[in-house]
């Protein structure tokens, strides 16, 4: 889980870390009241979850509660990378004579943590570290210990930084492996970390990644549910107990097991591949063992009210659970659904009971269900049916 800039801002200052007064707004209005009480200069800045806010206008230094009220009208409501402005944040201004970069961040290959460090911070820090990977210091991190002194004493003599400046730089990484420990984080950056005119360190921009296994023992991070951003399906989805993922296609998919839903969204972009208007998978929905009518119902639904939805495909292996539940579930689930129920299902069904499980779908010959024998004609089946459907 992402968080936004000012939730990192917030998480900083918990934890110690030197960062400038911020002031969350979501009106030109509320922007021009906070200038007025940060000024003289203040920064407005987009609050949203992608880099490169300020290359795209999103980061703008005001002069006046004036100025303020005039750039945060342009900034809310801008889209920047897909992500559609709702709040800025107006930061104190800061006298900036040297940026640099810092971030420590989970290694999942070595099972360590791994600081990155630079004297050039700013904007371009993944050009950085491509053009001249010499000037961005990369020091393995023992998560045992952690970002101690002598982990930070490392990190800022690798960076290169001046002697005098590194006891107050290293002070602050300090604080950083704290709250990144503290707060169950796989990521803390800080881009740029400054030195002001006056020669304090701070924190100017913060991204922080939270580890969602971490969860159960946060209650506060419920603070942090970005409702907004969600797609109003995933929210209706995960509201139902449904393991749901949006995705962008055509074909709405429904199976049991991760795995098993995994391919199946393979061999239908496969199938869909060679079609007018290439169909591919609208959904990953996965109802687990035990698909009772209920859980089928809710599936279905999720996925016919999906207005990009033009065909549904069904697939399930009876394992524990026999197809001929699974048959009867969704025979149930479509006279649940009654009305809602508008485009053509492909199913197909395989392993424990199969032939019961075809022979209920065969009797009840609805007329929006086809049964197919293999995943791949099912597949296909699904991908024309959405392909003529377009
Ligand atoms: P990002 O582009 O999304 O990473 O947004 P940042 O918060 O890092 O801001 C981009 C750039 O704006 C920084 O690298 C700074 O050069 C500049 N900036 C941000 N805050 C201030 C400030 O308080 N004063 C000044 N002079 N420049 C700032
Ligand atoms: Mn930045």
């Amino acid at each position: 889980m992402d968080l936004f800039e000012y939730q990192a801002r917030d998480m900083f200052e918990a934890g110690a870390v030197p960062v400038l007064r911020g002031i969350v707004a979501d009106t030109p209005e509320a922007a021009a009241m906070a200038a007025a009480e940060l000024g003289p200069v203040v920064v407005v800045k987009a609050q949203v979850k992608t880099g490169g806010r300020g290359k795209a206008g999103g980061v703008k230094l005001a002069r006046s509660p004036g100025e303020a009220f005039e750039f945060a009208s342009q900034i809310l409501g801008m889209d920047i990378k897909g992500h559609k402005v709702r709040q800025v944040m107006v930061a104190e201004g800061a006298d900036i004579a040297e940026e640099y970069y810092f971030s420590l961040l989970l290694d999942r290959t070595t099972g360590k943590y791994l600081a990155l460090c630079s004297r050039e911070g700013g904007m371009a820090i993944e050009a950085l570290a491509v053009e001249r990977p010499d000037a961005l210091a990369r020091v393995v991190i023992d998560p045992l210990t952690g970002l101690d002194a002598a982990a930070a004493e490392e990190v800022v003599t690798a960076a290169g930084f001046a002697v005098a400046d590194r006891g107050r730089i290293a002070e602050v990484l300090v604080k950083l492996g704290e709250v990144y420990r503290n707060n169950d984080a796989t990521l803390v950056e800080v881009n740029p970390l400054v030195k002001t005119g006056d020669g304090r360190i701070i924190a100017l921009d913060g991204k922080v990644t939270l580890d969602g296994n971490a969860e159960f023992r946060h209650p506060e991070w419920a603070e942090y549910a970005d409702v907004a951003a969600e797609d109003p399906l995933e929210v209706s989805a995960k509201a139902k107990g449904l393991n749901y993922v949006k995705l962008d296609g055509s074909v709405g998919i429904i199976g049991n097991g991760a795995g098993l839903v995994m391919s199946t969204l393979d061999v239908v972009a496969r199938a869909g591949a060679d079609l007018p208007g290439q169909p591919r998978p609208a959904n990953f929905l996965d109802i687990g063992g035990g698909a009772s009518a209920q859980v089928m119902a809710d599936g279905l639904e999720i996925i016919l009210s999906d207005p990009q939805v033009k065909s549904v495909f069904v697939n399930v292996f009876g394992g524990i659970t026999a197809c001929s539940e699974v048959a009867k579930g969704i025979i149930d689930a479509l006279k649940m659904l009654g009305e809602k129920d508008t485009k053509p299902i492909v199913v197909r069904l395989d392993g424990n009971s199969v032939e019961v499980g075809r022979h209920i779908l065969a009797e009840a010959a609805h007329p929006l269900v086809r049964v197919e024998k293999t995943m791949d004609a099912a597949a296909r089946k699904a991908a024309e049916l959405a392909a003529e459907g377009e």
